[in-house]
């Protein structure tokens, strides 16, 4: 079926596959010094999120990737109390992990103000916990950021970025998760979005490779569900000294707060690998 104007479709290039949802009318668009952000209200997933004509977000499904970029890393630290979001403008993340209530500061670092003052607008549910006493929204180059942060000053990095091109290309590399590895000290752990394992399997195994290079003794994927990303089949990688799967489990059984999709079960069966997985990434 040919998609008329009604539809917004993300063309993944490398598997020559497209993701579309129709939409009822474009809200916002803006070139900002660093990306094209756009905003759409769709007929059936909310509002649509897109930069450079990759889809960021959905109000429908965007629980799955923010829940999970947060809470797994938390709760496999024994204690953190400082985290650093790099990216994450749309500050969903931001509000998933200060419903943990151990942690003292969150720093969020976004290279671009224009993404989180388009969430403020239309996805203000993401925003309610902006105004946190323990958060910090910062606009800068969060490479920048890291070279310039003290040793062993932060327990965990969460680097929720755009795709490895424009802005976001230098958060995928040996020398960022070096400065990584540097500012989080031998407890500390990071967890990076490292896209799909169906149609970017490279590119997750080039992640394993570059944080082991920069000095993590471990790495791990955690896989989970986000319909409007690239095959619907996305993964976290998460970086640390230790063994990444042991966790916090009596604190994940008993939840403090809501989550839609995060539980200690799915915590745990989010590690286990399907066999092509793990042949093809590091133990
Ligand atoms: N959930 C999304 C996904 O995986 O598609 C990511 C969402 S979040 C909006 C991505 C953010 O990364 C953007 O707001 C972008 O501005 C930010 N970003 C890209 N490069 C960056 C950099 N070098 N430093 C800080 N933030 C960066």
């Amino acid at each position: 079926m040919a998609l008329d104007t009604s539809w917004f479709s993300e063309i993944d290039d490398e598997a020559d596959s497209a993701f579309s949802l129709k939409i009822k009318r474009k809200l916002h668009e803006e070139q900002s010094p660093f990306q094209k952000v756009e905003v759409y209200e769709t007929e059936k997933f909310g509002n649509l999120m897109v930069i450079d004509g990759f889809t960021m977000l959905t109000s429908r499904d965007n629980f799955v990737y923010h829940e999970m970029m947060a809470h797994p890393v938390l709760f496999a630290h024994p204690n953190p109390k400082n985290v650093v979001i790099i990216g994450g403008g749309d500050c969903g993340t931001l509000r998933e992990i200060l419903k943990h209530s151990n942690v003292e500061k969150v720093i969020q670092v976004d290279i671009d103000e224009a993404v989180t003052r388009a969430s403020e607008k239309y996805f203000p549910e993401l925003c309610e916990s902006n105004d946190d006493p323990r958060a910090t929204l910062l606009f800068d180059d969060g490479i920048k950021w890291m070279q310039d942060a003290a040793d062993n000053s932060v327990d965990i990095v969460i680097v929720d970025s755009t795709d490895p091109i424009g802005p976001g290309e230098g958060l995928f590399n040996v020398p960022f998760y070096q400065q990584c590895r540097r500012v989080l000290g031998e407890q500390g752990l990071l967890i990076q979005q490292s896209e799909s394992p169906l149609i970017h399997l490279e590119l997750l195994q080039s992640i394993h490779n570059a944080q082991r290079e920069a000095g993590f003794a471990t790495t791990r994927s955690l896989q989970f569900y986000v319909m409007s990303y690239p095959s619907g089949w996305w993964t976290g990688t998460i970086a640390g000294q230790g063994d990444l799967t042991q966790f916090r489990r009596e604190d994940a059984e008993n939840l403090n707060f809501e989550a839609l999709y995060y539980n200690a079960a799915v915590h745990e069966a989010s590690f286990a690998l399907p066999n092509f997985l793990q042949q093809a990434l590091p133990e």
